[in-house]
């Protein structure tokens, strides 16, 4: 039997440490947990987890200083845990470079998506698959040919629609910052540009959803970004 992936949670609320620890073991991950910043740090560099889910309020240190630290030396996939209503706090930890984030209190099948999406995300990184075509729902993305299909019919993008479309697909399954679309698609760093975004989800919702109003494909996370929805 090969071992499963190994999940470093750093939390320093006992009670969620469990919850987690419960969860994961039983989904045949391996689980270690630490209880502040340092004590995180000095696992991830002694154990090398393959995901680190992250607490923001740690006793000793901030989360967010922690991942800049790990992102001087590490790629490894970063799950921040927040409190909800703290969008602030989830934007400028997924800007410092965490993968996605988890809001609490959160659910089992959350945690395993993430982790999840997590987990692909760093094996694709280290071994690009070339997967040229892309899938969720009635929704197929064919990037070599550029082509866009819902269901039998192939839908015309313009470039910046189909541009924003390929961005969500590379991060499929995770958010994506308001600023980190603005900066990939159009190149623009500054938030004063949201409304380009608003317009342009607006219009690829059209072309691409049953009901626009309630999306299945590009799904709002209300004050940090978008997620393109996989189908796992
Ligand atoms: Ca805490």
């Amino acid at each position: 039997m090969t071992e499963g992936p190994l999940v470093l949670f750093v939390e320093d609320e006992l009670s969620i440490r469990r919850f987690v620890r419960a969860t994961i073991t039983g989904q045949g991950f391996r689980f270690l947990e630490a209880t502040t910043g340092q004590e995180g740090l000095m696992l991830i560099a002694s154990h090398k987890p393959d995901v680190v889910l992250l607490d923001l309020g740690l006793p000793d240190m901030d989360g967010l200083d922690l991942t800049r630290k790990l992102r001087e030396w590490t790629q490894v996939p970063i799950i921040v845990v927040s409190a909800r209503g703290k969008e602030e706090e989830k934007v400028k930890a997924l800007d410092a470079g965490a993968d996605d984030y988890l809001t609490k209190p959160f659910g089992v099948g959350e945690l395993m998506a993430r982790m999840r999406v997590a987990l692909r995300h760093s094996r694709q990184a280290a071994q690009p698959s070339g997967e040229p075509v892309f899938e969720t729902g009635r929704l197929r993305v064919d990037m070599e040919k550029r082509r866009v299909f819902v269901g039998d019919e192939e839908v015309h993008l313009t470039p910046i629609e189909y541009r924003l479309l390929t961005v969500l697909i590379q991060h499929a399954g995770k958010v994506v910052t308001h600023s980190q679309l603005l900066r990939e698609v159009w190149d623009k760093s500054s938030n004063e540009h949201s409304n380009y975004l608003r317009i342009y989800v607006h219009q690829l919702r059209q072309k691409l959803e049953k009901d626009p109003v309630r999306p299945e494909y590009i799904i709002t996370e209300a004050g940090v970004g978008y997620r393109l929805h996989t189908d796992e």
